[in-house]
């Protein structure tokens, strides 16, 4: 007979459940990871992080074979779409045509690009002008050490590479928000207002230069940056540069039990399923850690999920492994695929219980979170996991002791968002976001529980090898 508690569900922190060799192994698995978000700041960093981490398990380019290698099960692979997403493949014993099991995440993140002509000067003071990229709280900008992440371009096509303001003896950046003092008329507007896009204006110098007569201090940015990275002014108007929190990953709490740092969502999935594929050996179907850019704008874009990149990859890997490539094995594999859409969730806040349903919502701490749907207004937008799908994606965690829950992104009517989630099921691939409840998403720290962490690497890693 069964009991009345055995009917019940209820869910449990995930802590309760790790001894204490395992709470180590937590702990060791997130000085990996704090280390992975310190060395990338960009998707260009993670995507040169990701290679560097991959060649050194044995993954070869598919440039490298594209010239006639044999394509054997176990074969590892990894294909670089333009220095900003990449895809990793562990060949599986079974055809390609009989679909992938693909973690897919993406490692863009909320930030302010440099305009393309950035350096201006006003009140004895040099500045760039930015254009900030994805759901950012503007206000949150203020105030804090910033540093500048990217690449530029000589007049004679070479690359360089700039990273300031995160060693220890590097100058930092910075924009102003205005004293208290004066703030009367700014704290009466509304926080969306109170600091504006065009605002955002970053500070990068004040001394001026006696070698010319006006715009002195912006001519002494200009001579420092030819000194130092050989560039000239017209460089900036083909350059891709970003302003990034200047910060490194911290543990945070006096247990040490989460992690803070800039840039999680996306890139606490992307580490994770990186290091789920990365001890993925010999899998039965073939397994896929798939690492995109540009989904904080929309998924748009050559290096985003709604570029061909991916299908052109799949394409590729089938033409070497069949005698002859037909188009309907490419619409097979993709169809036949199981995906988690590897994203992170809003966790439940004391600060702010009101915006999502308790009996709903994701908790930090109680592992890895399965979420059926996101969408806006009545699931708008949504990719709605079917059941079968989810069934079988229980019986995955549960057989491999996964402590996971389930989240939703806020109460009914109270906004919303989406991730990649829809445009992989538009193949006909089954699909379900599943990641990592976040604390303060999009903010320039964000906040992870190092159990959420640990739960979603095994369930990552549980589902690329069944
Ligand atoms: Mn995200
Ligand atoms: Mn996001």
């Amino acid at each position: 007979m069964t009991s009345k508690n055995e009917l019940k569900y209820e869910f449990e922190n995930a802590w309760n459940f790790v001894d204490s060799k395992q709470q180590k192994e937590v702990f060791g698995l997130n000085d990996e990871y704090k280390a992975f978000l310190d060395k990338g700041k960009t998707e260009r960093e993670c995507v040169e992080e990701i290679i560097r981490l991959s060649k050194e398990k044995g993954y070869v380019s598919i440039d490298e074979y594209v010239n006639g290698k044999i394509l054997k099960p176990g074969t590892k692979i990894y294909a670089n779409n333009k220095g900003k997403a990449v895809a990793l493949f562990v060949i599986g014993k079974d055809e390609l045509e009989q679909g992938m099991n693909i973690v897919g995440s993406h490692l863009d993140a909320p930030r302010l690009d440099l305009k393309p002509f950035p350096l201006y000067e006003d009140g004895g003071l040099a500045l760039f002008k930015t254009h900030y990229y994805g759901g950012i709280k503007k206000y949150q900008w203020t105030s804090m050490p910033l540093a500048l992440h990217g690449i530029v371009f000589k007049k004679n096509g070479e690359k360089v590479e700039i990273i300031i303001g995160e060693k220890e003896d590097e100058p930092v950046f910075f924009i102003t928000d205005l004293l208290p003092h004066l703030s009367k008329e700014q704290q009466e507007k509304k926080m969306s207002e109170g600091i504006t896009g065009e605002g955002l204006n970053v500070l990068i110098g004040s001394m001026p230069c006696k070698d010319v007569e006006t715009d002195k201090v912006k001519y002494h940015i200009l001579k420092i940056l030819n000194e130092k990275y050989g560039i000239e002014e017209e460089d900036f108007l083909v350059a891709e540069l970003e302003i990034v929190p200047s910060d490194k990953a911290k543990d945070v709490g006096f247990d040490r039990s989460m992690v803070g740092a800039y840039g999680q969502d996306d890139r606490v999935c992307a580490f994770t399923s990186l290091k789920a594929i990365l001890e993925t050996e010999n899998p039965k179907r073939t397994a896929v850690g798939l690492f995109v850019d540009k989904e904080e704008i929309g998924s748009v874009g050559n290096t985003s999920m709604h570029s061909k990149f991916f299908e052109n990859t799949v394409a590729e890997l089938l033409a070497l492994q069949v005698e002859k490539y037909n188009d309907l094995l490419l619409r097979r594999a993709m169809a036949n695929s199981k995906i988690l859409s590897a994203d992170v969730g809003a966790g439940f806040d004391p600060n702010y219980p009101d915006v999502l349903d308790k009996r709903n919502a994701a908790f930090i701490g109680n592992g890895v979170i399965l979420v059926k749907y996101t969408g806006s207004r009545g699931k708008s937008g949504s990719n709605d996991a079917n059941a079968e799908f989810m069934s079988e994606i229980r019986q995955v965690f549960n057989q491999n002791n996964i402590k996971w829950q389930i989240g939703e992104l806020g109460k009914v009517d109270q906004g919303g968002g989406g991730t990649i989630a829809y445009i992989l099921a538009n193949h006909g691939a089954e699909v379900v976001d599943c990641g990592v409840p976040v604390l303060s998403m999009h903010a320039p720290f964000e906040i992870v529980s190092k159990i959420d962490i640990y739960m979603t690497y095994k369930a990552y890693k549980a589902f690329m090898n069944y």
